[in-house]
């Protein structure tokens, strides 16, 4: 773990770098001419030089031992400089991961040290043109090689799909069928029978290298076999989803507070009208309150995860990664759309930077896991805690939040309780009506959940930061009342989506009959829901306030109502 003198450091040498080395002007020709700045991703990955691998690795192999919190905050300064150039570092984080996690020492110490003293590039190959969200469907075989009875090597074919790193990789980790299932292998660059298409011309991340892969009959010794056991590559590809996820949810925060910190300045200048943007509601409360709300709910729930990892939770909090890689990556995706209609005309043209940085985030709701394979992750798993505890898992979710509200009057921890308990009662009433057989009815309560989850993490994030508690190094953009509106906003909005949602959904799937209507409304608190909105436009012009600096100093915990009427 980083000392948060050192992160800091590291942060605003990476800041200066991309100041020097990747301004606006840089970043749009680079995007324009479709090309991965190969020797800028030496130059941060050289050890003597910026040497961002090492905040990955563990100190035992020659790295910083960066904690999933200093990981967080390095790979959401990376999205804020360039998407593209943030994947390519990531690629080889990812590509190294099966090593980290599954290697044997030996292997863990000649791989992860080369990293770390070289810069070595990897490329993480697991998707096939066949194979994406279903891994399971892999093609690509590893055959074994004997020699007098004993496995001395594997010859590798089949072909690998958008592989980030694809064309500049010195080493390749390669997911391929073994007779004893999928496993794991380390290619270097230039074995025989290997090869790499021409890089794809994408719609974003236009600065990273994404390449198909080639194997044909590519021989790699026994050794190359990670972890040296058959059969181990989806579980060692499993047991990092929670940290992978976490870090791509920070890559979804990270473009949407660079869009938003475009869109934000340029709306204090634009007069139209004869006043700034800035002071009209109608577009402050439409393009950018509700994305900063979406963002720091986001935001929250990487924050909390990471901090769990960091502590040793058990499990690998794959769900809570899902969670925190769908809500970041969506709100950053919206954010980013909607800077683009903050700036009207201007946004829409490369020179101004939102529509490319749109374009760029766009992928962070495709890899590590679509948002809808997300849905699907998050909703299975908390499908399961709803049938353990006999539907009572959200409520007990909701007495917590209850006793929050008590001690916190004022983070919205009451509103979050509602979101969970209406949460609970629509998971119920899935059960009873079997209407899980419905996919859509399944995704659905996955996205209800994230809403749900977050807006109680959110609502315990800013009680922490009014107790002065909050992780010294989390993000102190807001403060207390500040962090207290914006959770209040967005329990608002996670309660109104669970109830309103859940009932159409669920009246949709048949689950409801006109008898047990008002039965099902009240049980789901439809008007103590409705009633909670009050408050809100109150909330959002704080939040505004505090954004464009026109807030004034706010006692914490006074509510926004008493604070607008003094
Ligand atoms: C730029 C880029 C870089 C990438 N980098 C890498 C990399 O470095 N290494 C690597 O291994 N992979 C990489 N990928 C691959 C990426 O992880 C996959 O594209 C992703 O997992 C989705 O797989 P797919 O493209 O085959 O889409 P599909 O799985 O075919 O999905 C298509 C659509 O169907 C939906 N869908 C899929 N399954 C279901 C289901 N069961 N029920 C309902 N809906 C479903 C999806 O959500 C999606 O909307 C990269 C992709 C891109 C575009």
């Amino acid at each position: 773990m980083l000392t948060k003198k050192t992160l800091q450091l590291s942060l605003k040498s990476l800041r200066d770098f991309a100041k020097k080395r990747l301004p606006d002007e840089e970043l749009i020709a680079l995007d324009e001419r479709d090309e991965c700045p190969v020797e800028i991703v030496k130059y941060m990955s050289d050890p003597e030089k910026l040497g961002i691998q090492l905040l990955f690795i563990p100190e035992e192999y020659g790295g910083m031992g960066g904690s999933t919190f200093d990981v967080y905050l390095i790979c959401e300064q990376m999205a804020r400089i360039d998407l593209g150039v943030a994947t390519t570092l990531f690629a080889t984080f990812l590509g190294s991961d099966p090593i980290t996690f599954g290697a044997t020492p030996e292997q863990k110490k000649f791989w992860l040290g080369k990293i770390a003293d070289e810069g070595t590039l990897f490329a993480y190959g697991a998707t096939e043109p066949d194979a994406g969200s279903d891994l399971g469907a892999l093609k690509t075989t590893a055959d074994r090689v004997e020699k007098g009875g004993k496995i001395v090597g594997y010859k590798i074919n089949g072909s690998k799909q958008w592989i980030s790193n694809g064309g500049i990789a010195d080493v390749y980790t390669i997911l391929a069928n073994t007779p004893a299932g999928p496993s794991w292998f380390i290619v270097d660059r230039g074995t025989k029978g290997f090869a790499y298409d021409k890089p794809e011309n994408k719609h974003g991340i236009r600065l990273s290298n994404t390449a198909a892969l080639a194997l044909n009959d590519v021989y790699v010794d026994a050794d190359r076999l990670v972890g040296g056991v058959e059969g181990q590559g989806l579980i060692q590809a499993q047991m990092v989803f929670g940290y992978t996820r976490v870090m791509v949810a920070a890559f979804g925060l990270g473009a949407g507070w660079a869009a938003m910190d475009r869109a934000i300045p340029y709306s204090m200048k634009r007069i139209q009208g004869g006043t700034p943007l800035s002071e009209k509601q109608g577009y402050t409360h439409k393009l950018i309150v509700p994305n900063v709300v979406r963002l720091e709910a986001g935001r929250a729930y990487i924050e909390e995860t990471a901090e769990r990892i960091d502590a040793g939770a058990e499990g690998s909090l794959n769900t809570e990664g899902a969670i925190a890689k769908y809500m970041s990556t969506e709100a950053g995706h919206k954010a980013a759309d909607d800077s683009i209609q903050a700036l009207g005309g201007y946004g829409y043209t490369h020179e101004y930077m939102v529509e490319k940085i749109s374009r760029d985030v766009r992928i962070t709701r495709i890899y590590e896991g679509t948002s809808e394979i997300m849905e699907m992750t998050i909703s299975r798993d908390r499908w399961q805690l709803h049938l353990k505890t006999r539907g009572q898992h959200y409520h007990e979710r909701a007495k917590q939040a209850e006793a929050l509200h008590a001690a916190h009057p004022n983070v919205g921890a009451d509103v979050a309780a509602l979101a969970l308990h209406a949460l609970a009662e629509v998971m119920e009433k899935a059960r009873v009506g079997r209407l899980t057989r419905f996919q859509h009815v399944l995704f659905r309560i996955g996205e209800w959940i994230a809403y749900a989850e977050c807006a109680a993490t959110l609502a315990r994030r800013a009680a922490l930061l009014a107790e002065g508690r909050l992780n010294e190094k989390a993000n102190d953009r807001f403060d207390a009342p500040a962090l207290a509106a914006i959770s209040r906003t967005f329990a608002r909005e996670a309660a109104l989506k669970v109830a309103e949602e859940g009932l159409g959904v669920i009246v949709g799937a048949g689950g409801v009959t006109d008898a047990e209507m008002s039965g099902f409304e009240m049980a789901i608190g439809l008007s103590a829901i409705h009633r909670a909105q009050a408050g809100l436009i109150a909330d959002m012009d704080y939040v505004a306030d505090v954004l464009y600096g026109r807030a004034k100093k706010r006692v914490a915990e006074e509510p926004a109502e008493m604070a607008l009427r003094a």
